[in-house]
């Protein structure tokens, strides 16, 4: 036993002996004696429980004050309520957002006094389950009565004792009303945005739906994003159905496809693509001639896409060709005509003059075609004519020109020396006389004379025809149905010959 211990005993047992010995002097009854005593004894047990519920009291406090001021360093708004829903404890946040004191709420035990009945109900079933254990995190969006202010929270409750043993329910409740209303102007701002490209995809497309040129427009990997109706018309395909594709699955063979991503390659490099084209129509296989432009455009997304433009020139082009062929061919016969003839026979004897290889010229003219007119009438004439052009072209090979020159004669020529243009002139003359031209009034019997001349360096067309014609006339005066070479010819001709030629 310690000194202390025994120093704390004594003063214990000081008020019963106090009270015993002045028993004791005044000669006390015994009984009164022993009730006095053991009343002193309990005298410092008294004292003892009023100093400890003090102090107990004072820690409570001063327990409170802590957990006041620990609560109201959290911003979030914080309330401690008993069973029945009585606030015993809540931070300033608290009593801020429900636009009142501490104190106030306190005192009344509650906050606002219109609150929702239905709303008090709900809370005071969901402080049950609190209390009997469980806990709940949820997020609540309200619209406060008295501001009209939206609010959203994150609330937050769980069980716990305070400090006189009774169990609570603390909630906490986290604000995120600025970040759900920013969440909410970001969707907001997004749909404006997406209805925006919406809207302008759709002129987009209703713009190019009304070009009569197809279009197609296509992402960076070459991909089919948008087409119109005039391509989708002549692929025989939706659009929906070209989405999507690329440059080898449209191309009609792998090597134009390739051709055409290489191309696409280059656009999106910021080159532009402007050519001709011929080609056939993807489905009916029809020709088809079209300029076909690329460009690179950037879509509502700032990324950069191929426009290409197929603009559809075939009707221009068959009817230049058709032009071309009006202009340049004999109607008649279909072969060239004497300016067509004259041009190209121009173009060849230049190309002679450099390379050095030999030419020649065959003049042929039927023999008394008058004759033939006159018997049969001019149909039977043409028939004759375009029957001798035929005959003409079987036995002429693909590098000789023919021509008509002029009624009823024709005009070859020919790559090769005299001997060799003299073979195939001979040729021609059989061709001609050895069988009678069918004809719609029965058979004729047609034959031909020709002059044939080689050209020499220096030649211009009308000398080198002036020398075939020589021998034609030669070949006529010697009795026609023959082919003479002009070479062979007289540099003069016969008296005789001369007048005619004139
Ligand atoms: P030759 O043997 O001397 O050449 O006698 P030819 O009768 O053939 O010669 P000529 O020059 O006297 O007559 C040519 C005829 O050819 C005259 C003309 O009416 C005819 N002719 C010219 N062009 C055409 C044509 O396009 N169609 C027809 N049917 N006849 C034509
Ligand atoms: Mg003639
Ligand atoms: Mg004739």
């Amino acid at each position: 036993m310690t000194l202390a211990t025994l120093a704390r005993a004594l003063l214990l047992a000081l008020p019963a002996l106090v009270v015993g010995c002045a028993c004791v002097v005044l000669q006390a009854p015994a009984a009164a004696t022993a009730v006095a005593v053991g009343l002193a004894a309990y005298l410092p047990a008294a004292v003892g429980f009023l100093l400890g519920r003090r102090q107990r009291a004072a820690m409570a406090e001063r327990a409170n004050d802590l957990v006041e001021a620990l609560i109201d360093a959290i911003p979030d708004p914080i309330h401690i309520k008993r069973r029945g829903g009585r606030y015993v404890m809540v931070n300033e946040a608290f009593a801020r957002y429900h636009g009142t004191s501490r104190q106030q709420v306190l005192d009344d035990g509650l906050v606002g006094r219109t609150c929702d009945v239905a709303n008090h109900a709900l809370t005071l079933q969901e402080d049950e389950q609190i209390l009997a254990g469980g806990a709940l995190t949820k997020e609540e969006h309200t619209v406060r009565r008295h501001t009209g202010e939206e609010v959203f929270r994150i609330i937050s409750k769980h069980r716990s004792v305070d400090i006189s043993g009774e169990p609570v329910v603390v909630g906490i409740d986290h604000h995120i009303t600025q970040w759900r209303v920013a969440e909410r102007e970001l969707t907001q701002a997004l749909e404006r945005e997406m209805a925006l490209r919406m809207r302008t995809e759709r002129f987009v497309q209703d713009l190019i739906d009304v070009m009569p040129d197809t279009i197609l427009i296509k992402d960076a990997s070459s991909r089919t994003v948008m087409v119109n109706d005039a391509a989708a018309r002549i692929r025989h395909m939706t659009k929906e159905q070209l989405i999507g594709l690329n440059a080898l699955d449209l191309a009609p063979r792998p090597e134009v496809g390739e051709l055409s991503l290489s191309e696409d390659v280059r656009v999106l490099a910021g080159e532009e693509v402007v050519k001709e084209e011929a080609g056939v129509l993807p489905v009916t296989g029809e020709e088809c001639h079209r300029i076909v432009i690329k460009r690179r455009c950037f879509n509502v997304d700032g990324n950069p896409v191929v426009v290409s433009i197929q603009h559809y020139v075939t009707e221009w082009r068959l009817a230049e060709r058709e032009l071309r062929r009006l202009a340049q061919e004999d109607v008649l016969t279909g072969i060239a005509n004497r300016r067509y003839f004259s041009a190209e026979a121009e173009r060849a004897m230049h190309a002679v003059e450099r390379n050095g290889q030999p030419l020649s010229l065959l003049l042929l003219d039927l023999d008394h075609f008058k004759d033939i007119n006159d018997q049969h009438g001019h149909n039977v004439g043409d028939e004759v004519l375009a029957e001798m052009v035929r005959r003409l072209r079987e036995v002429l090979r693909k590098s000789d020109l023919p021509g008509r020159w002029g009624g009823e004669e024709f005009i070859a020529l020919l790559h090769g020396d005299a001997e060799a243009a003299m073979a195939v002139a001979e040729r021609v003359r059989l061709a001609v006389a050895d069988t009678p031209f069918a004809t719609s009034h029965g058979p004729v019997a047609v034959t031909l004379s020709g002059g044939c001349a080689r050209h020499r360096p220096g030649d211009t067309l009308s000398r080198l025809v002036g020398r075939a014609d020589k021998a034609l006339y030669a070949a006529k005066h010697q009795g026609r149905n023959r082919i003479l070479d002009a070479s062979e010819q007289p540099d003069t001709l016969p008296a005789s010959l001369s007048g005619e030629l004139g």
